[in-house]
């Protein structure tokens, strides 16, 4: 009955109030239900389509690969999680949605990019055997002056479509950080080390863990955060982002 009733009261918002699309100069009225992409835009991102893909980062290579195919930066820095997927290219129009989400308090694209997140994980890991979905952390001092944590919004949002725990507080960060943006290669590794614990590790121990991130860029956040989960004895660690970075050097 309440949730008829709340159909309705949606449906009268719509009317009122349409939603335009949340994509840069599209101007249409999104027509996905409770969404603010509109079916064409969100039709149009650039995904991440799985073959010829690294088997632990996710990568892509341009190459032909054959399925055990593992990419040079994982072979020279083996990271501690044991995968790592992504739903979409970091370009745009992703790009602006997840700044818009992050930076610009567009808390109301939570449902669009967890659609995302939820299509990749489906598709790209075996879902089924995830026991527990961990955000990862931001500091303290960020998360107040940011309002939320954006990681956690969107791994609260996928746990309960995978019908998952939602693990906001096994994980935490432990030492302020340099934003990552402004830093490369090496000194982004240097920079997160020792940056994450697992203080009490009772709820990842022996579990599969999805650690959840808007985008990766070299896998060095992930897998600092990875680090500890495993040393607190989580069985796996996997981990799913909203997009990915595509980058030319290696930085
Ligand atoms: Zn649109
Ligand atoms: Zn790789």
């Amino acid at each position: 009955m309440a949730s008829a009733f709340s159909k309705v009261l949606k449906r009268v918002a719509d009317i009122l109030w349409p939603r335009v699309c949340a994509v840069e100069g599209c101007g249409r009225t999104s027509d996905r239900p409770d969404r603010h992409l509109c079916s064409l835009c969100f039709a149009a991102l650039p995904f991440h389509e799985a073959g010829g893909a690294c088997r632990i980062c996710g990568a892509l290579v341009m190459a032909e690969t054959h399925h055990d195919f593992v990419c040079e930066d994982c072979r020279n820095h083996p990271p501690a999680f044991e995968r790592a997927r992504s739903a979409v290219l970091y370009r745009e129009p992703a790009d602006q949605l997840i700044q818009d989400f992050k930076f610009r308090k567009a808390t109301w694209l939570c449902a669009d990019l967890t659609d995302l997140l939820e299509a990749a994980v489906r598709s790209k890991l075996p879902a089924h055997e995830i026991d527990v979905v961990v955000p990862v952390p931001l500091s303290p001092r960020r998360e107040r002056e940011r309002g939320y944590n954006q990681s956690a919004l969107l791994a609260d949002a996928l746990a309960r479509r995978l019908n998952r725990r939602f693990d906001g507080s096994s994980l935490v960060r432990v030492r302020e950080t340099e934003h990552q943006a402004r830093l490369s290669g090496d000194d982004r590794r240097d920079n997160l080390r020792d940056a994450f614990a697992v203080p009490d590790p009772r709820y990842v121990r022996g579990r599969t863990v999805l650690l959840v991130d808007d985008v990766m860029t070299t896998g060095a956040t992930l897998s600092h955060c990875a680090r500890p989960l495993r040393a607190a004895g989580a069985a796996r660690v996997w981990c799913a982002t909203v997009a990915r970075a595509v980058m030319n050097a290696r930085t």
